[in-house]
């Protein structure tokens, strides 16, 4: 049975909203094959291009990572962590501060966009270097959490 490009676009836009995590292509692509046996990486790809190009998900570049892409196309912000490489919402409080100081930004400066990147430690990752060690200083040493690097795509 061959599914249209149409029914394909849907299935990747489907599994992509049901994600906050931000995937690669390559994550996504893994996980429509599980739905979509027969479809190639190089299909994902050209329908991830094509659905941010018309505005339906977004896409995500990041210093120094891959492409990533997001369903929710809202407007928000993200948060990448170093140690962990996961990418983040920002939420609640953290959003509405950021906000409030990006568009008091604009109104001095009387700019009118901006993009914004912000790096930092992941509270999971936070979590786990507390427990996991006395010394907050460590905090920016990524190396000492290779382990736990190919874990972006899993729900907390
Ligand atoms: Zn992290
Ligand atoms: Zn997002």
């Amino acid at each position: 049975m061959k599914m249209s490009n149409t029914q394909q676009r849907r299935v990747i836009l489907e599994e992509l909203r049901k994600l906050d995590t931000h995937p690669t292509a390559d994550e996504l692509y893994d996980l429509v094959r599980q739905r979509l046996p027969q479809i190639s990486l190089g299909t994902v790809y050209r329908n991830l291009e094509l659905l941010s190009a018309t505005s339906q998900i977004l896409k995500l570049q990041l210093t120094g990572t891959q492409k990533r892409f997001d369903g929710n196309t809202a407007l928000h912000y993200h948060r990448r962590c170093p140690c962990c490489g996961r990418v983040s919402d920002l939420k609640g409080e953290e959003m509405a501060e950021v906000e409030r100081v990006l568009n008091e930004l604009l109104r001095k400066t009387g700019c009118r966009s901006y993009t914004l990147e912000l790096c930092g430690v992941c509270p999971a990752c936070r979590k786990q270097q507390s427990s996991s060690r006395e010394n907050p200083e460590n905090i920016n040493n990524p190396k000492s959490h290779q382990e736990n690097k190919n874990d972006g795509i899993e729900r907390q």
